[in-house]
């Protein structure tokens, strides 16, 4: 089969014929159509220090996907063939502390696919049955296929208490424009989202948001419609030291502060007075939720509310590796996928 494999330690991918994976007894074999391109893809076709520190070349890439089962193993009793399905693609051990008490979204022996183990840029993948999540027949393989990222969004926003809230998005990345569409959904009574970025800015503006600002211009626009008083909930999206700062000063005293984007190295966070003394609540987030996100998604795109579509805007082949790459970093794009026949 095709598939797109880091093949050495240096950058880029290398598209390749490679073995059809085969199954365990407790896996399913599924025929890949859709795969969203992210942010960590980049890292390890860029080979950067996390992705030096963290993987072991051979691997086929990418970790966010949808397809068709077609073959399922022994043990599998509720999977089949013919299943239109995506999954959550870390597997966990199921046995730790975190696994067993309804928290195995951070179980320390997690296992990544297109990280860890072999990914999704291909034609099949491998999947343990417990990790598949079957799609509605309405939900297309586009959206099945982000459903990694916008689960993503979804943790981050329903852990905090967002029905009414005044909400501050900082950083319209896909996820943070996802963000902005299911606090829309969710009842959220102000929704304003920065970025630095016009284009993205306008996908946010199309997601739902109140206002949509360059971060130079974020604090007058929290202060304009909150009283003065900082917005009840900040989604911090972006992982940019500065952003981060600006999420503390434009929160409310006693309000909260969801973490999502991940710093690229250490940052000086003065507790005092950016945490303590305001009272507020900071959330780390994980992944996604096993398996209430999953459902709260499922259950999202059922209502018809919250409909990510217009987050996708660039669709390529595996043999446009390169270009996707290209376009993601441009900062041109919102979600960019691979189509896989
Ligand atoms: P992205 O890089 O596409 O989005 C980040 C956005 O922040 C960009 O649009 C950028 O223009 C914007 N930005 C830059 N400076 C800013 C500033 N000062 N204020 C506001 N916005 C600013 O990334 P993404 O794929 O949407 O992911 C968002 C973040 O979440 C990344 O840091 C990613 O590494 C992280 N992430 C975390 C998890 C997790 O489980 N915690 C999972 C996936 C991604
Ligand atoms: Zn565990």
């Amino acid at each position: 089969m095709k598939a797109l494999v880091k093949e050495a330690a240096g950058p880029g991918f290398m598209l390749k014929n490679v073995p059809v994976p085969t199954i365990r007894d407790d896996e399913v074999l599924i025929k890949v159509r859709r795969a969203g391109v992210c942010g960590t893809d980049v890292h390890i076709y860029e080979w950067d220090d996390w992705a030096r520190g963290r993987v072991k070349p051979p691997i086929v890439v990418g970790h966010e996907f949808a397809g068709d089962v077609v073959e399922v193993g022994k043990l599998v009793t509720d999977v089949r063939e013919g299943d239109r399905v995506t999954a959550e693609g870390h597997i966990v051990d199921g046995r730790c502390l975190l696994c067993r008490t309804g928290n195995a979204h951070v179980c320390p022996f997690t296992r990544i696919i297109g990280v860890d183990r072999d990914g999704c840029f291909a034609e099949y993948i491998a999947m343990p049955a417990t990790n598949v999540w079957h799609l509605d027949d309405n939900v297309s393989y586009d959206i099945g296929g982000i459903h990694d990222p916008m689960g993503n969004a979804f943790h981050t926003a329903l852990t905090a208490d967002i029905p009414g809230s005044t909400v501050l998005v900082t950083g319209c990345g896909p996820i943070g424009i996802f963000a902005v569409g299911i606090c829309k959904a969710a009842g959220a009574s102000r929704i304003i989202a920065s970025d630095v970025n016009d284009r993205r800015l306008e996908l946010a503006r199309r997601m739902g948001a109140h206002d949509v600002v360059h971060p130079g211009d974020a604090e007058a626009a929290v202060k304009a419609v909150t009283d003065g008083l900082g917005v009840d909930v900040v989604l911090e999206m972006s992982g940019v030291p500065s952003a981060i700062h600006q999420a503390f000063a434009l929160v409310r005293v006693g309000g909260r502060v969801q973490m999502l984007g991940i710093p690229a190295k250490p940052m000086e966070v003065n507790f005092a007075t950016e945490v303590i003394f305001k009272g507020i609540t900071i959330y780390g987030v994980v992944g996604r939720r096993m398996y209430d996100t999953w459902h709260q998604m499922t259950r999202f795109l059922r209502s018809g509310e919250f409909d990510p579509t217009p987050v996708i805007t660039h669709r390529f082949p595996l043999e446009q590796a390169d270009e996707a790459m290209h376009v993601i970093k441009s900062g041109e794009a919102g979600k960019v996928i691979f189509e896989i026949a």
